[in-house]
């Protein structure tokens, strides 16, 4: 088939096309605006309906000029028109023929045009059938990728496969082309060529249309990742705060890998943290068993397993130091820096542990501050009163509920270095019962053999006490378990005199109290007399704990005063006491004023210090039988029986009928029925009253004694010298019988006081009658025995006040 070009030359109206292209075969609708193109369409109405269409090169212009518009166009025959609202009109056009404008003729209304119009140029040959296959082929992909040509498109296609020249112009129509690609479409006669064209072009959309398809891949497949790890993580917020937890766990295990990379944890330890890390990692956060891995990581990682402080061995400075801090004291802190000293040249802590040994209030645990600081090592301190179980030193075991490691580690947490001063307090007060004895779990940590791993229940693997200098205070030395007592250097601190008192009153806790309170020094002037007052009228110790809360009560109402605006310094006096502490709480018991008979005054020694006590015995008409009352323990018990027999077996001697015991009651009373009293060293005291009331022979009342008793009237030593006499001295007793065996301990006693008592050293009960007793007033009937009246008894001054 072959056809020619060229045709016949005619004239038609034009219309100016903005945009697109219009093929031969093409069927299409356009809305018509423009004035000159409605009257072209009109024009054509009247006519043939056939009207040129042509592109213009600039879609933004609104009346081209003829030179404006592409030379080749499309011969359109109008099928239908429309009008519109607003003078507007659509047309439905189809696609004739090519036309190439030859001339545009004057015209005002509308564009006119003469053309010559052109048959496509056709060699039917297996070129061109190959190319329609390939332009087919293509196309069918370009539907596929482009999915903006409806699949029916493809369905009329193929109907016209056979027709080159009709395939190449319907093609070109659905293409989404620009107008600088159509419009070559459109000026191509050869039909072999404008399918090449056309081929081409379809391969370039293809391949954009590829690429189109590739990027919009990539895309969403990001954009679904993301997505769906947003929508998971969502949904994980959600369970987490159904749950009331935190998106933190990974946070947690990243936090504990970096503490134990920092904590430096000996080998067996580090293995269980990490083992215990990555049991918490894939724990389920809802387990309570997370709660439990979480708390002992955090006690594993907080210890000080390699944290050490440096030592100042420097025994002035520790010196300079003790002294700094306590007054007096003298032999203690001697002690303290041979102790120090001795350590400091062994470089090792194997020695013996210290144990300050005294009365509360006396300094002990200041004093183990103060060791510390002198050696520049961190201070904790470990109440053990009333510590009855032994998981209270050594911890539970984790699968205990709420399971914590024991006093000893958790000092250790505390302190925050390997080696700090640690103070057990009132070691004296341990109790051991079925939970366990919590003296062996004290002594390994004490034992250097065995306190480089000490095992604490709760962490499960060994801890290193071997650097820590451990000290231990108790109240009273025989309370202490002996295994423990074997292991320790007992240093003693007794209870202060008065004058002490009054020294460390004025050096230490009144400067120290009006400094907690905002004071200054010069905003108060106090005496001497009225600290005394306060020592003596308001406290009763034998260390300075009372005094400190008495003198920080003064603090406080002067404070008060100071900010109402009082004047200052405001002087406190004796008599002015009264306004800030109120009514003197006690009064001392004093030395009787009279010789009795049948009363005699001991000295007791109590964990408040020193006392005087009186002891009472009345003899009533009876068949013997002993009374004790008072509150006295077995060993004072027994020691007042021991008074009684060696009394009996001396009766002959002594001028007292053998038989007294089967004609008399007797009754031994020590006031101060509340406080329990025990010891044997009241026995020669119960004696010389009991002789006294058997005799009637008075016992001086300017004398004190204290000594135990034994059968055949021997004198034993007794305990707690410098207290007896600090207290006898308070008293007003001027003399004092004492166990020769004691000579030793008067070393302990102030000069000042010593100075002031005649001490007589006594080995044997006739001694002690013999400086004690005086002669009987008078007798009665001779071989009567003597009843004391009750009244002497009952007039008595009592020991506690209020
Ligand atoms: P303890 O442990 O023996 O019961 P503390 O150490 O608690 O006694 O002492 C009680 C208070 O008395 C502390 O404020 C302490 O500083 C003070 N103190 C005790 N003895 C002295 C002293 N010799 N010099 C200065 N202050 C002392």
């Amino acid at each position: 088939m072959e056809t020619k070009g060229l045709e016949t030359r005619n004239t038609y109206p034009l219309l100016a096309l903005r945009g697109i292209v219009i093929f031969p075969y093409m069927i299409t609708p356009l809305e018509v605006g423009r004035e000159m193109s409605i009257n072209a369409v009109e024009q054509a109405m009247k006519n043939d309906k056939k009207i040129v269409l042509a592109t213009q090169k600039d879609a933004s212009i609104v009346q081209p000029l003829p030179e404006e518009l592409y030379s080749f166009g499309t011969l359109c025959e109008v099928k239908q028109v429309l009008k519109l609202p607003e003078g507007q009109i659509r047309v439905l056009i189809e696609g004739l023929s090519r036309v190439e404008i030859k001339e545009f003729l004057p015209n005002e209304e509308y564009f006119e045009v003469d053309v010559v119009s052109y048959v496509s140029e056709l060699e039917y040959d297996q070129e061109v059938e190959a190319l329609c296959r390939s332009v087919l082929k293509s196309f069918e992909n370009y539907i596929r990728l482009a999915k903006k040509i409806p699949a029916e498109a493809l369905a009329s296609i193929y109907t016209i496969k056979d027709d080159p020249d009709r395939l190449a112009d319907t093609i070109a129509g659905q293409l989404q082309l620009d107008t600088d690609d159509r419009q070559p479409l459109l000026e191509e006669i050869s039909v072999k060529k404008r399918l090449e064209l056309l081929l081409l072009l379809l391969m370039k959309e293809l391949d954009l249309l590829e690429l189109e398809r590739k990027i919009q891949n990539k895309v969403r497949k990001q954009m679904e990742k993301t997505q769906r790890e947003f929508y998971l993580r969502e949904q994980m917020k959600a369970i987490q705060s159904e749950l009331g937890e935190q998106d933190n766990r990974q946070s947690e295990v990243d936090e504990y890998k970096k503490k134990l990379a920092a904590a430096k944890l000996p080998k067996e330890a580090k293995a269980k943290v990490i083992h215990e890390i990555h049991r918490f990692e894939k724990m389920p956060s809802m387990v309570a068993e997370a709660v439990v891995v979480r708390n002992y990581l955090d006690w594993m990682l907080s210890l000080p397993w390699s944290k050490t402080t440096k030592d100042r061995l420097d025994i002035t400075k520790a010196e300079e130091i003790l002294d700094a801090d306590h007054y007096g004291l003298e032999q203690v802190k001697q002690r303290i820096l041979e102790y120090l000293a001795v350590r400091q040249l062994t470089k090792e802590l194997k020695g013996p542990i210290i144990c300050l040994v005294g009365p509360p209030g006396v300094g002990k645990t200041s004093l183990a501050r103060s060791i510390a600081s002198a050696l520049e090592r961190k201070f904790a301190r470990i109440s053990l009163g009333g510590i009855r179980d032994e998981a209270e030193i050594r911890g539970h075991r984790r699968t205990y509920v709420g399971a914590m490691p024991g006093r000893i580690i958790q000092a250790m947490k505390n302190a925050g270095s390997k080696n700090p001063v640690i103070l057990l307090d009132e070691i004296d007060k341990l109790t051991s019962d079925f939970r366990g004895d919590p003296t062996s779990a004290l002594l390994e940590a004490l034992d250097p053999e065995q306190n480089t791993a000490f095992s604490d229940h709760y962490l499960e693997v060994p801890f290193d006490l071997s650097q820590v200098l451990f000290l231990t205070t108790a109240n009273v030395l025989h309370a202490i378990p002996a295994p423990l007592r074997d292991r320790m250097e007992v240093i003693e601190i007794p209870g202060y005199t008065e004058h002490e008192k009054l020294e460390i009153a004025k050096r230490h806790l009144w400067p120290k109290q009006l400094k907690a309170h905002g004071l200054d020094l010069d905003q108060v002037t106090i005496s001497d007399n009225t600290f005394l007052k306060i020592i003596t009228d308001y406290t009763r110790e034998a260390g300075v704990r009372n005094l400190e809360r008495q003198i920080a009560t003064i603090c406080r109402k002067i404070a008060t005063e100071v900010v109402r605006g009082a004047e200052t310094p405001i002087r406190l006096t004796v008599n002015s006491l009264n306004k800030y502490l109120g009514i003197p709480r006690y009064q001392h018991q004093m030395a009787d004023t009279e010789d009795r008979v049948g009363v005699a005054t001991g000295l007791a020694y109590t964990s408040f210090g020193g006392e005087i006590l009186s002891i009472e015995v009345t003899i009533i008409k009876g068949k013997g039988k002993l009374t004790l009352t008072g509150k006295l323990g077995d060993v004072m018990k027994e020691s007042a029986q021991a008074a009684m027999s060696y009394i009996r077996s001396r009766a002959f001697h002594l001028g007292i009928d053998p038989d007294f015991h089967e004609k008399v009651d007797i009754h031994i009373h020590i006031p101060e029925g509340a406080i329990p009293k025990d010891g044997p060293s009241a026995g020669i005291t119960i004696a010389t009253a009991l002789t006294s009331a058997l005799t009637g022979r008075p016992v001086r009342k300017d004398i004190a004694m204290t000594g135990e008793i034994t059968l055949r009237g021997r004198v034993l030593p007794i305990g707690g010298v410098k207290e007896k006499l600090l207290a006898a001295h308070r008293a007003g007793i001027t003399h004092i019988l004492l166990p020769k065996e004691n000579k030793r301990n008067l070393e302990d006693v102030p000069e000042s006081i010593l100075r002031k008592l005649r001490v007589d050293l006594v080995e044997h009960m006739d001694d002690v009658l013999e400086t004690a007793l005086l002669e009987a007033k008078e007798f009665g009937d001779g071989d009567d025995l003597q009843f004391i009246p009750i009244e002497t008894l009952t007039n008595h001054q009592p020991w506690i006040e209020g």
